[in-house]
């Protein structure tokens, strides 16, 4: 199944972390596309840094709560202390979308539930699955527009 996977980073060399992650992440599974590297003024929780957003979308053969593991396992491994809800972080690593497939479980629930009202993790992910849709209704999904998310001019 292809799944697009949100990595955002706030903290230390928010580059350096993306890029870490990503590598991780193409050991668990085949990394498809990779988007830009977009800088993203923070949404909710306290005064903080910009975020570095991305999107890859990878091809993963196994359950999308296996994906989850291994996912919080990187973050673990990255050095992500939760302490603040929607406080500064690390790394922050989320299973966006998966083509075709809805998921509904206490620990995971895919489309992720602010997806569509995100646009730091909707534009990452038009580009790596461009002309996503929303497997709950068909509905193509649509960046909203947000003056504090912009493009760099490179990729992950
Ligand atoms: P956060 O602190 O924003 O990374 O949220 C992590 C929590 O969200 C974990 O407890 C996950 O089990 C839960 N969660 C629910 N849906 C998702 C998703 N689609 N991707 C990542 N985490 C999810």
């Amino acid at each position: 199944m292809r799944v697009a996977i949100g990595l955002g980073a706030n903290l230390g060399d928010r580059l350096a972390t993306l890029r870490e992650a990503a590598s991780r992440i193409g050991r668990l599974a085949p990394i498809v596309a990779r988007s830009h590297v977009w800088e993203t003024a923070p949404v909710g929780g306290p005064p903080q840094p910009d975020y570095f957003n991305a999107a890859v979308l990878v091809e993963w053969r196994g359950a999308p709560l296996a994906l989850l593991d291994a996912l919080q396992q990187i973050e673990a491994d990255l050095g992500r202390v939760r302490e603040v809800v929607n406080g500064p972080r690390t790394i922050d690593l989320d299973v966006l979308w998966i083509d075709g497939q809805v998921v509904d479980e206490p620990r995971l629930v895919v489309p992720h539930p602010r997806l569509h009202v995100r646009a730091f993790a909707l534009a990452p992910m038009l580009e790596v699955a461009p002309g996503a849709t929303d497997p709950r209704d068909g509905a193509a999904f649509v960046v909203p527009a947000d003056p504090g998310v912009r493009a760099l001019s490179f990729a992950l």
